[in-house]
């Protein structure tokens, strides 16, 4: 199973919802397996309530929770322009309610996804007259557990630990199947799979708030949070770096330019975008934030960077600034 990244405490309390719900989806999957007719319909349904409290959860977490994810970046943007001199119209103005259903939308979308997943495997299971046929990674071994353990005489419980185990082995790696938007067929374990989601729907919200209270003032500039990745990842050569909302700034590159169009840059992503304002940082700040690829800043067909590099170290060092970072 994939090892889950190190989660922030409003993510991990989505999270352990989801991991509770597997164990108990587990021991119910695993017993449906075991069971005929009547029985087989009684534990489907329990799997049916569970997921149905699954739902809900998420619902309540994302009642909770986005709201504030919008709200701390709005908090941020508003303070970085006041304390420019930007007038700010009225805090909290920025973020429409629409807004929030549309992210708690995409979060709840995604995760019912999963929960779909789910409940299609139970009621396959549930379905199937012919479960080694159906499952034949799975039921075979189970069934051939159950098959050797009566032969043996085992007891019950262990041949249930057994199946257990295999269906463990299933769950973690192969229930949560999602058909991405590029038509890949992705498979997750749920939990997993709720972390990633909650997480990007986090640095969503942070992203898509600055930008909406930047709109809002007229501002421009935006920059990715300079937090470094978990696991070092490639998106650490944007960390800190300074974009154009509105593509048109000489100084910085166009926000649109960047990789899905700015933060968060792939799953598990940690960036989120905050608003920058040049006049509250030093000249040494300005210059590192600007100094990014220049070839974000070349002309179609120009191959030679330093173009860019003098003509932007021209337009501000003003004799004041070292040279410029070269670009590596
Ligand atoms: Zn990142």
């Amino acid at each position: 199973m994939a090892n889950i990244p190190p989660l922030d405490d409003d993510v991990a309390a989505l999270v352990q919802l989801y991991a509770a719900a597997a164990q108990r989806l587990e021991v119910a999957l695993s017993a449906m397996l075991v069971q005929e007719g009547p029985r087989r319909f009684i534990i489907f349904q329990r799997i049916i309530r569970i997921l149905e409290e699954l739902k809900n959860g998420t619902s309540a977490w994302a009642e909770k929770f986005i709201p504030e994810f919008l709200d701390s970046a709005d908090f941020s943007a508003v303070s970085a322009l006041e304390a420019s001199g930007v007038t700010v119209p009225q805090f909290g103005a920025s973020i429409s309610e629409g807004a929030v259903r549309g992210i708690a939308l995409s979060l709840t979308d995604n995760l019912n996804k999963a929960s779909a997943s789910v409940q299609s495997l139970a009621q396959r299971i549930f379905r199937s007259t012919a479960l080694e046929r159906e499952f034949p990674t799975l039921a075979n071994q189970a069934l051939r557990e159950v098959g050797s353990g009566l032969a043996g005489g085992e007891a019950n419980a262990a041949i249930q630990g057994r199946i257990g185990n295999l269906l463990r082995e299933q769950f973690a790696d192969d229930v949560v199947t999602v058909v991405a938007s590029n038509g890949r067929r992705m498979t997750f374990a749920l939990d997993y799979y709720a972390g990633m989601v909650a997480q990007n729907t986090k640095a969503q919200a942070r992203s898509f708030a600055t930008l909406e209270r930047a709109a809002q003032a007229g501002h421009d500039l935006v920059r990715v949070t300079p937090n470094p990745s978990k696991g070092g990842d490639w998106c650490d050569a944007y960390r800190g770096r300074v974009y154009s909302i509105s593509g048109g700034s000489d100084i910085y590159p166009p926000l649109a330019g960047l990789p899905n169009g700015g933060p968060p840059f792939h799953p598990w992503c940690k960036h989120g975008l905050g608003v920058y304002v040049p006049e509250l940082s030093t000249d040494a700040e300005n210059r590192e934030a600007a100094a990014t690829d220049p070839r974000f800043l070349m002309q179609p067909g120009e191959e030679d960077p330093n173009r860019v590099i003098r003509a932007w170290w021209e337009a501000n060092s003003a004799g004041t600034l070292p040279a410029p970072i070269r670009n590596a």
